[in-house]
């Protein structure tokens, strides 16, 4: 019935357009009558057609068919649209040719028609369909024609003309078809129909008035007010002004009102009415038509109701309800929406580019999505959005494709931010990934002990599928006699207490007794009640096995250890000592397990960081530890030196299991050792200050031996000479060895000179030096070129002149002497050689040579003080140097000394 009267209300506009162009049609028809009535009137003075140019031109511009003809079938003339229309040929007059354009079912009519015409002379109006050669379709013309008389009243030729008029005849149709249409759909309507006489105030109406006022047929008075007294008391006074406004002023008459049925029903009417007025003006009846539109009005309340309920739970949805247009237009979005982007007010995002919200990567997708919904797809999507503030969330949106009211699609989505979800999903995933690849039993159970879950590893560990377990006691792994333990735990875990590594012994389903380290924690619903345990099962039947074999071996290490007369410890991997023997708690006074970790209170202060920065650094690259420092002897109230030395233990991993360390006491040979230097320290002291103090009394014994042999020479006798000249040796003698002695101490220890001095000056000035003894002896000294070296020049010079002067010295008696002298690089050092064919040495004596105040000869032989090698040594090893002698007696000697690079 709703759509009844919907259809029948659209049929009525329909018709209203359809009589509006009928009209329009018709008003041109009669137009064109009037046209032609006109130029029938003037054509009672026009000339033969013959003669009438004008009026052929005329006929041939117009654009629908004029002809002129004598009678039926003989035309004289048909204007040019004819043929354009037709497609005949121009000129083309027979009646066999325009015969095949016209429709053969209207050629009897127009045959009749002409009849008529003929027999009365009277003005013919007749329709016939003509083929259009464009389309090839048959196409409705109204064609008019009227006689041509000559001024005796004879008709002398009939004129024509005709216009297509199938848009008309084809209106007309549809009209008839409309106005069917909105009588069945009035009748199928049920519309109740009345008819108001206005003077006498008589009501008329059909039968289904009755129906709608929910009246048994008869029951009406017959007068407005019978009629209107089931009229719902609110709408009264809407009715009656409906009514006072059609009538006084005209406006047409439609209301909407309730009535009440006897049985208390309500229903909604609808009334039309037309008020039909007399010439004057006066309201004279009403017709009107009724519509129970109880359906409608029920419907529109649930649509409206069901909007407001719609609206509100978009509005105060959690999740964003948004419509975007297709052209990415963000059109409307509900307060959480623009929460969730950020937004604080509408205009922030409403009629701008959805775009902007989404996150980069995402883009492409929701493009491809939205436009496949705008399309008419529903569908879902996950995206991140970055709001106005680049604040990112995971969204999951659902989306359908909905017409707006201007017909364009859009899209309507509700989106949920899912961030937190997303996460949780992610924790949960590493977290189940983790349980399930982890090697140690994972088990949750409720308060009653009952297995929640079973992962992986607890197969592994009991033996016992996840699907044997889950539901049952934990007790099932449990061995008897350790079930006690579990009432414990479970008490404890009520509590909210956590049990740590908890080694106790646990059965497999094999029946095998298992050790096991648990550590059970609480574990808590979301308002924090705990609601079970999970519980962590480390199988560690092996590693107590190994710590078993380990335990006797260290009891054989200790034993060993405590025999040892050395302080003896053992440290972990990461550097913590476990273990002293007894001897350091004797050394140190410490008791057992009290403070014995660190050797801090008992180590130098001095020494403390070097030896911590050692041990820590050994620890860290698995180096062996060697460091010295001093302990506290407690018992002698003093400090003592110790050597500590460690080295790590690996095991078959490669891994350091364990360091074994000593301190070895080196307090004497420390002390031996300092004695040794402070004895070379006092000797050096000594020889500096002899040497220094010694030529002061040698002069004296010099100038006075000098003054006694110049002044009383002629008053001595030969045995007193010759004592003088003993004396006088004998001071030379001690002045050159208290020279070279000085010399010698004057060789300190020195930085290297920053500055390499040129080993051939230094050798040339030796050269120099040493003119006086190679003239002599005729000796020839060679050398190649020499590099530059880090030695003081005057230290260098002093190498080469002892070495060169030894050279000569100890030469041969049958052999004119030959000293050759080279330098290269070798391995690092400067390798200085200084070759003789002089007299050479016997290989028991190669390193005595070195000795202070060493010689092979005696003065009178060859003269010397021994102190030259010496001097040699002291200088090379005061530059890192070593010197040495390569000899063979009789053949020469090679004296090499080498000085480091750089
Ligand atoms: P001095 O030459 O004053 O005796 P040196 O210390 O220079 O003292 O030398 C120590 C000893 O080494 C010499 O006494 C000599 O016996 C031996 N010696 C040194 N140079 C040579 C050499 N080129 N050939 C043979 N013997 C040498």
């Amino acid at each position: 019935m709703q759509e009844g009267s919907q259809s029948a209300g659209t049929q009525e506009h329909e018709s209203a357009g359809l009589r509006q162009r009928v009209e329009e049609l018709e008003a041109e028809v009669a137009r064109l009558q009037r046209a032609a009535a006109r130029r029938r009137n003037a054509g009672d003075s026009a000339e033969p057609l013959e003669a009438s140019g004008s009026w052929r031109s005329l006929a041939n511009a117009l654009p629908q068919f004029v002809w002129a003809a004598q009678s039926f079938g003989e035309a004289q003339f048909i204007n040019d649209f004819w043929y354009e229309y037709t497609g005949l040929p121009r000129g083309e007059l027979s009646p066999a040719s325009w015969l095949t354009v016209l429709h053969p079912e209207d050629v009897p009519h127009i045959a009749e028609m002409w009849q008529r015409a003929l027999s009365s002379g009277s003005e013919q109006t007749f329709e016939y369909r003509v083929k259009r050669v464009s389309d090839g379709m048959w196409r409705w013309h109204r064609g008019f024609h009227r006689p041509e008389r000559d001024g005796s009243g004879k008709i002398v030729r009939w004129i024509g003309n005709a216009f297509e008029i199938d848009d008309l005849k084809l209106t007309q149709q549809a009209l008839r078809d409309t106005e069917e249409r909105r009588r069945l759909a009035i009748e199928a309507s049920g519309a109740g129909l009345w008819d108001w006489e206005i003077a006498n105030n008589l009501v008329s109406w059909n039968e289904r008035i009755y129906e709608m006022h929910g009246l048994p047929p008869g029951s009406f008075d017959g007068t407005l007010e019978g009629f209107t007294s089931t009229v719902h008391p609110g709408d009264v006074e809407r009715v009656n002004l409906g009514l006072r406004k059609a009538l006084e002023q005209d406006e047409p008459y439609r209301v909407e009102f309730r009535v009440i049925w006897p049985d208390g029903a309500v229903r909604w009417l609808s009334t039309s009415a037309r008020v039909v007025r007399d010439e004057s003006g006066g309201a004279v009846r009403m017709l009107g038509a009724t519509l129970d539109i109880t359906e409608r009005k029920v419907a529109e309340d649930a649509v409206r109701r069901s909007e407001e309920r719609f609206r509100a739970i978009v509005n105060t949805s959690p999740e964003c309800v948004k419509l975007v247009a297709a052209d990415g237009t963000l059109l409307q979005m509900n307060p959480a929406g623009l929460e969730m982007v950020g937004a604080k007010l509408d205009e922030d995002v409403i009629g701008k580019s959805i775009y902007s919200l989404i996150a980069p990567e995402f883009r492409d997708s929701f493009r491809a999505f939205h436009e496949a919904v705008c399309r008419g797809e529903r569908g879902f999507l996950e995206f991140d959005i970055v709001g106005m503030h680049g604040r990112r969330r995971h969204m999951e949106s659902h989306a359908a494709p909905l017409r707006n009211p201007d017909g364009k699609v859009v899209q309507l989505a509700i989106t949920r931010d899912v961030t937190q979800r997303r996460e949780r999903e992610r924790a949960a995933l590493l977290l189940s990934a983790i349980v399930d690849s982890s090697d140690d039993a994972i088990v949750s159970k409720d308060l009653n002990g009952i297995v929640t879950s079973w992962n992986q590893g607890a197969e592994r560990v009991f033996g016992y599928t996840a699907a044997e377990m889950v539901g049952q006691s934990i007790t099932v792994v449990i061995p008897a006699e350790r079930l006690s333990e579990e009432p414990e735990i479970l008490a404890r875990l009520r509590r909210g207490e956590r049990v740590d590594h908890f080694e106790t012994v646990r059965r497999r389903k094999d029946g095998t007794l298992i050790d096991v380290s648990l550590t059970i924690s609480p574990m808590r619903d979301q308002q924090g009640n705990i609601i079970g345990a999970s519980k962590i099962a480390r199988d560690i039947t092996e590693s107590k096995r190994a710590e078993a074999a380990l335990l006797a071996s260290e009891a054989r290490f200790r034993q060993l250890a405590e025999a040892m007369p050395q302080m003896v410890w053992t440290a972990h991997p990461d550097g913590e000592v476990d273990y002293y023997n007894e001897r350091w708690y004797q050394f140190t006074g410490f008791r057992r397990g009290q403070g014995d970790r660190s050797w801090q209170p008992v180590q130098h202060p001095d020494d403390l960081k070097r030896g911590e920065d050692t041990w820590r650094a050994s620890v860290r690259t698995g180096e062996p530890y060697l460091s010295e420092f001093r302990f506290w002897d407690g018992r002698e109230n003093r400090w003592r030196w110790f050597m500590g030395r460690a080295l790590p233990v690996r095991g078959e991993d490669g891994r350091i299991a364990k360091w074994f360390g000593t301190f070895t006491d080196i307090d004497e040979q420390k002390r031996v050792e300092d004695e040794l230097r402070r004895a070379n320290q006092d000797l050096e002291q000594f020889a500096y200050s002899a040497s220094h103090d010694l030529q002061e009394p040698l002069r004296t014994i010099k100038i006075y031996g000098e003054l006694l042999s110049r002044r009383y020479a002629h008053r001595l006798d030969g045995e007193a000479l010759e004592f003088l000249g003993y004396l006088k040796n004998g001071a030379t003698r001690m002045e050159s060895l208290v020279r070279d002695l000085l010399a010698y101490t004057r060789v300190v220890q020195l930085e290297p000179p920053k500055e390499s001095t040129d080993a051939n000056e230094m050798m040339a000035q030796a050269i120099s030096d040493l003119s006086g003894a190679i003239r002599e002896c005729g000796a020839t000294v060679t050398f190649d070129p020499l590099p530059a070296v880090r030695v003081r020049g005057p230290h260098l010079a002093q190498l080469f002149q002892n070495l060169i002067g030894n050279a000569i010295k100890y030469r041969d008696p049958g052999r004119a002497p030959r000293v050759h002298v080279s330098g290269d690089r070798k391995n690092g050092d400067w390798v200085f050689s200084v070759r003789d064919n002089g007299i050479g040495i016997e290989p028991e004596y190669k390193e005595q040579i070195f000795g202070l105040f060493k010689r092979l000869h005696n003065g009178d032989e060859y003269s010397g003080t021994g102190i030259g090698l010496a001097i040699c040594q002291r200088i090379v090893e005061r530059y890192q140097g070593r010197i040495w002698v390569e000899s063979e007696p009789g053949q020469g000697s090679e004296f090499v000394f080498t000085i480091p690079v750089g």
